[in-house]
């Protein structure tokens, strides 16, 4: 019997890994055989509260997929933020609320995406629609993945729908969304333990269009002059990867999840994607209500690269 399994984008962050724990569930009801959650890295300290509080295991890592392996994408579909071996891989169904990018397949598929705030919201009404019940557990974990991607529904890429989806999970989970919300929030906001190289790993996108490979990555504080003291070997470690990689621009984007503002480390050659919007003082560009990637820094650099 051909396995099946579940993941999604390398640095996970928590909709990635509770999305994966979620559509197992959901498949393993609906095909009546066992789907397996997976992860490409490490599950930072936010996800593991989220885990840990409503008792959910850490799913298994993979390094890579075997040619014809069955995947199952959720919350990312560009194969550079996938598996190794993904082109060769079956992918059976994709489960997003990402653009489409750098994404092929040699067969049919079904794919589930909707221009939301989280790719839990989508799997929130992919349970409604098959008529499958909720269990506490699978609320809760989809209740912290939209908690984490919308920044507790403050976040320009909220919708309607991630709203409504947060209240029904909430009431099934039994929690309430903003004392939970901040503490799950805030537990991921301990970057002192980390090395500025992990740092620049813990959530970050790469994007290659053509043939600019640039990266935007993102950590959440409570404080930014804290993650700023550290400043020089951020760049350091920054200036590192551009160089191995090949990289035209790294953004390196620090967000106050208490007060919804950002400030971003830019270095590169091609730092006037950001600079043609925001001056930069030192390498800082300082962006004012500026939480999300996706929405907010992402189009801006496209527009400008
Ligand atoms: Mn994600
Ligand atoms: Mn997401």
């Amino acid at each position: 019997m051909e396995e099946i399994i579940v993941f999604g984008h390398k640095s996970p962050d928590t909709d990635t890994i509770c999305s994966s724990i979620v559509m197992a569930d959901l498949q393993t009801k609906l095909r009546g055989k066992q789907v397996i959650p997976c992860r490409l890295g490490e599950i930072n300290d936010e996800t593991k509260y989220a885990l840990n509080y409503f008792g959910a295991e850490v799913p298994k890592y993979i390094e890579k997929v075997e040619e014809g392996q069955v995947v199952i994408l959720v919350d990312h579909n560009e194969f550079s933020q996938s598996v190794e071996g993904i082109e060769n891989a079956k992918i059976d169904t994709v489960v997003d609320h990402h653009r489409i990018n750098n994404f092929q397949t040699a067969e049919p598929l079904f794919y589930y995406a909707q221009p939301v705030g989280c790719t839990s919201t989508v799997l929130f009404e992919l349970y409604t629609v098959n008529n499958i019940e909720i269990e506490p557990k699978m609320a809760g974990l989809m209740l912290s993945a939209i908690i984490s991607d919308t920044l507790l529904l403050k976040s320009p890429t909220t919708t309607e729908k991630d709203i409504k989806a947060v209240k029904i999970l909430a009431e099934i989970a039994n929690v309430d969304v903003k004392t939970y919300g901040l503490d799950m929030l805030k537990a991921g906001t301990n970057l002192d333990k980390y090395t500025e190289k992990e740092l620049l790993c813990l959530d970050a996108k790469k994007v290659e269009k053509e043939n600019v490979k640039y990266v935007i990555a993102q950590v959440n504080t409570v404080f930014i002059p804290d993650v700023l003291k550290r400043k020089e070997n951020i760049e350091k470690e920054i200036n590192k990867e551009i160089s191995e990689k090949g990289l035209s621009l790294f953004v390196f984007v620090i967000t106050d999840i208490v007060n919804s503002n950002s400030e971003a480390i830019v270095l590169g050659e091609r730092a006037d994607a950001i600079s043609k919007e925001y001056e930069l003082n030192d390498n800082i560009a300082v962006m004012p209500g500026v939480v999300s990637r996706k929405k907010q820094i992402l189009p801006l650099v496209e527009k400008n690269i």
